[in-house]
């Protein structure tokens, strides 16, 4: 993930995000029976609503899976190996998998790029998408070590995180149809833009958005960095600004899940995936770590954004569970 346009946060955007919250038809005392499995069996009483429980061991372990390969940038071996990994696994669980080809010029070289798309049930009309970058960048260029910055990172958390969940979500579709037609698109060439260079950020997800090979969703749903031990997610501006109320209604169901990491606090606008969506009329919302852009967070060892520290000792499948979960229950309750 990418870069803060600029921050503003207000008491005012505040009280308005406390009171809205309160209106919305969510049942927390369900989620908090939740406990971390592999199974991912039903568990209900008769008559009650089915919800399947989210493994955060098994999204670790998709975690470690892209790891194998090495950093996954455009034009190296570990990228298209990563690539035919992650469509073959959606094979086993998605109705229809493809790969949308394309080609894009970045800095004087030209990429052969992948989005990859996932679908379940392709033929119901009401349809969420569910979206994260599988590429890492190329080069660690907030890296401490001035030798380390023209390396790439191993995108544990910027990459690895987000398709994870996506993933383990999609194992979980397949044996408990939701009630809606799901989309996971995995974006090609989120992180190969230079610093402050914001359009050459988010080519796959712009060139989704350009193209729009499936239909448009009701909402989308972008995950980004969201398995650090500490990850605190705050209402970032864009995605309130495009649909607040599916930010209220993710956030009324993570915050009663795990307050520390799901939190009621404005947070400034973040320029990734779904900002290529929303520019093109798409209710679209991030799920993202933002205070490690930049280096914010108060926590030294949060420090590692676009370092070579990106690892998997920064990973935690409780973390993993709580964004997973929280997916899948807005999932299962939307009608
Ligand atoms: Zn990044």
């Amino acid at each position: 993930m990418v870069q803060v346009m600029f921050a503003r946060c207000g008491k005012g955007q505040l009280l308005v995000v406390l009171i809205v919250a309160t209106l919305i038809r969510c049942s927390p005392e369900r989620s908090l029976q939740e406990v971390a499995t592999r199974d991912t069996g039903r568990h209900s009483n008769a008559g009650a609503v089915v919800l399947p429980s989210f493994s955060g061991d098994s999204a670790y372990f998709w975690v470690q899976q892209q790891l194998r390969f090495g950093p996954r940038v455009p034009g190296t071996d570990g990228h298209r190996q990563c690539r035919d990994f992650l469509v073959s696994q959606l094979r086993r669980w998605a109705d229809t998998v493809w790969i949308q080809r394309f080609t894009w010029e970045l800095y004087g070289t030209t990429y052969e790029l992948s989005n990859i798309i996932a679908r379940f049930q392709p033929h119901h009309p009401k349809r969420i998408w569910l979206t994260a970058h599988w590429d890492t960048r190329p080069f660690a260029d907030e890296d401490p070590n001035p030798a380390n910055r023209s390396k790439p990172i191993p995108g544990a958390n910027d990459g690895g995180s987000g398709v994870a969940v996506l993933l383990e979500l999609a194992r979980i579709f397949a044996h408990h149809p939701p009630a809606v037609g799901i989309d996971i698109v995995l974006f090609d060439a989120e992180d190969m833009g230079k610093s402050s260079d914001l359009e050459r950020f988010c080519i796959g997800s712009q060139y989704f958005a350009g193209t729009l090979p499936i239909g448009r969703p009701v909402y989308s749903i972008n995950l980004d960095m969201v398995g650090d031990h500490t990850a605190r997610f705050l209402l970032e501006e864009n995605s309130m600004k495009a649909a607040p109320e599916l930010m209220h209604q993710l956030w009324q169901i993570g915050s009663s899940l795990a307050p520390q990491h799901f939190v009621f606090e404005s947070g400034p606008p973040v320029f990734d995936d779904h900002v290529r969506l929303i520019a093109v009329g798409i209710p679209a919302v991030n799920i993202i770590d933002q205070l490690l852009i930049g280096h914010q967070d108060s926590d030294p060892r949060r420090h590692y954004w676009h370092t070579l520290n990106d690892t998997i000792e920064n990973i935690s499948p409780a973390t993993l569970k709580v964004v997973g979960q929280t997916v899948l229950q807005w999932v299962y309750h939307i009608q």
